[in-house]
């Protein structure tokens, strides 16, 4: 005998797709849907639905906006001409929220792991090394997490950049090894910014 009805078991299921949802959380949440009223269950599939239709990719960057370009793109009073390398969008926002940094962004979107096959052509480099000549980028901070694929991809663009005319610095300093830069709080986010080091090849 199955201790679920069928939809519910359904439903236990999508929830214990999401990250860091564990069985017993993906039986609570699936349960207080049930006692929850219809109109409040049909609001948030709808936001489910709205978010995944109005959500695409920044044209430029690769961060997550409603338009063709980002808010941080179309921002006029940021500094043109320094970019922030990102991993991702969750460490894009959590530098962010730091308010340390106000330049420009660029999101990889992963970083370089031949154990899972994701080598520099998967990511989104190509745009990043036009982006240096259009936009006349003068500096470029690795902002990525100091874990083994993350200080694969940091080497793999210090050798590819260091033939631009660019200002490369990483930010290492008081960054754990084998960290994820989006669990930091946000004073240790700002100093690792401002405590950038110049990358010499
Ligand atoms: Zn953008």
């Amino acid at each position: 005998m199955a201790i679920y009805p069928e939809s519910l078991s359904n439903l236990i299921e999508q929830f214990q797709k999401l990250p860091t949802i564990g069985k017993k959380s993906a039986q609570r949440l699936a349960m207080s849907i049930v006692f929850r009223d219809e109109k409040s269950v049909k609001e948030f599939a709808d936001a489910l639905i709205d978010v995944k239709e109005k959500i695409k990719y920044c044209e430029i960057c690769g961060n997550i906006t409603e338009d063709n370009l980002c808010d941080i793109c179309k921002d006029i009073t940021r500094n043109e001409d320094c970019l922030c390398v990102v991993e991702d969008i969750n460490d894009l926002i959590a530098i962010e929220k730091s308010g340390a940094f106000h330049g420009k962004y660029h999101v990889l979107g992963g970083l370089i792991s031949p154990s899972d096959g994701i080598g520099p052509e998967e990511l989104n480099i190509d745009k990043l090394l036009k982006r240096i000549t259009d936009e006349n980028i003068k500096e470029i901070i690795l902002a990525i997490s100091s874990t083994i694929e993350g200080e694969t991809t940091s080497i793999f663009l210090s050798n590819l950049l260091a033939e631009k005319n660019v200002r490369l610095s990483k930010i290492a300093q008081g960054i754990p090894v084998g960290s994820n830069l989006e669990y930091f709080d946000q004073l240790t986010l700002e100093r690792a910014i401002e405590d950038r080091r110049e990358v010499n090849d």
